[in-house]
């Protein structure tokens, strides 16, 4: 029998998030973000089902000629732009979509491509402080790169360093179109929290990444209360159940003292397969459908849980780490993290089937 751990990807609820982020922003055209492995859910399997997306973007060119080779002729944006002149010829080859965010990148492609038609994206600081040109160069990195370069297309770009958070966009928001407001071209700018929380920043182009896997931008807000899905449900099974006496320790260390006589589930799954090794006491984890609180600390391929309050669970009792029924924020707020920290460790060793798959998606 092998382990029981594996991830489940529901293509539905995939459809789902993009149907209401496609709702939320109904004049918008859509960038699905699928860096990062598909943020942990597949790439080839998200890029496929995504099928009314106008674009998918990528931060890996290999991510985009693997999309490519497998036939996918959508749009595709590099959103960090090219690192090098091998890459900035597959991007003419495969016709991708480039950020520019630097001088070097626009060194790099004047001295390489002058006469290949080019889609770029010019991207603009607007606080982040991490890529793009401040506000005052734009209008001068606009015009050098008209006018050296024979472009299919120029589209205006910024991240927001806090939409999810009290910071908010205004002031960013109002740098970008301010800095824009003489340049001729699209206009790109919201991630999944701004897409929600501010229509105002939609513009030409979003870019979802995190609300189309069904977990929410917000600390403050549910990704039910948004209305979305969870995509991946990361589950296995209670492997051997142990009478724990009262005063008695469980795991490493020893950090855990029984308070009572209990019995203690053992659950396959551990750091080495994504879950989060500072998943604090007490994080929940449902064993047949009812929570349990983890115990003691997490091992390298196994948890232990309280199952003094389930009676019923046993060897081999259904166990949900996070997804349905028990959100993945949930899970993160536990461990000090957040949801796309969760959904992309998950191991390349963890089997992943689909459940409600790409034929069942309209
Ligand atoms: C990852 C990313 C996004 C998507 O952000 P979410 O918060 O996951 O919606 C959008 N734009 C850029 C530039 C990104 O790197």
């Amino acid at each position: 029998m092998p382990r029981p751990l594996i991830a489940s990807i529901d293509l539905q609820a995939l459809a789902h998030n993009f149907d209401l982020v496609k709702r939320q922003a109904p004049q918008s055209r859509i960038w699905a973000v699928v860096k990062s492995n598909g943020y942990g859910h597949g790439l080839i399997r998200v890029a496929r089902a995504l099928r009314r997306a106008d674009g998918l973007a990528v931060v890996d060119i290999a991510d985009a000629v693997r999309l490519r080779e497998l036939g996918i002729r959508k749009p595709i944006l590099l959103m960090q732009g090219v690192n090098d002149p091998a890459e900035i010829r597959a991007c003419a080859e495969d016709s991708l979509h480039t950020v520019i965010h630097s001088i070097e990148q626009v060194r790099m492609i004047e001295s390489l491509l002058r006469r290949r038609p080019l889609d770029v994206y010019l991207k603009m600081n607007s606080g982040m402080n991490r890529l793009g040109f401040p506000p005052s160069q734009i209008v001068d990195i606009y015009r050098r790169l008209t006018a050296r370069l024979s472009l299919n297309s120029i589209t205006l770009m910024t991240h927001f360093a806090d939409a999810d958070g009290s910071g908010g966009v205004a002031e960013p928001l109002a740098q970008f179109l301010d800095a824009c407001s003489y340049l001729q071209g699209e206009r790109c700018a919201a991630n999944s929290a701004a897409i929600l929380r501010y229509p105002q920043t939609h513009l030409d182009w979003v870019r979802p990444g995190i609300a189309l896997y069904g977990s929410s931008p917000f600390a403050d807000q549910s990704a039910s209360d948004l209305g979305l899905l969870p995509v991946m449900t990361f589950s296995s099974a209670v492997i051997a159940v142990q009478e724990v006496p009262r005063g008695a320790r469980v795991g490493y260390g020893g950090t855990y003292v029984a308070p009572r006589d209990m019995r203690v589930g053992v659950i396959a799954c551990g750091y080495a397969d994504g879950y989060p090794r500072h998943a604090a006491e007490g994080t929940p984890v449902l064993v047949g459908g009812l929570r349990a609180p983890l115990i003691g600390r997490v091992s390298m391929e196994m948890i232990t849980v309280d199952l003094s309050r389930l009676p019923e669970a046993r060897v081999g009792s259904e166990v949900v780490l996070w997804g349905d029924g028990l959100p993945v924020d949930e899970v993160a707020r536990c461990a000090g993290t957040v949801g796309y920290e969760l959904l992309t460790a998950v191991s390349a060793r963890v089997p992943v089937e689909e459940r409600r798959g790409l034929e069942d998606v309209r």
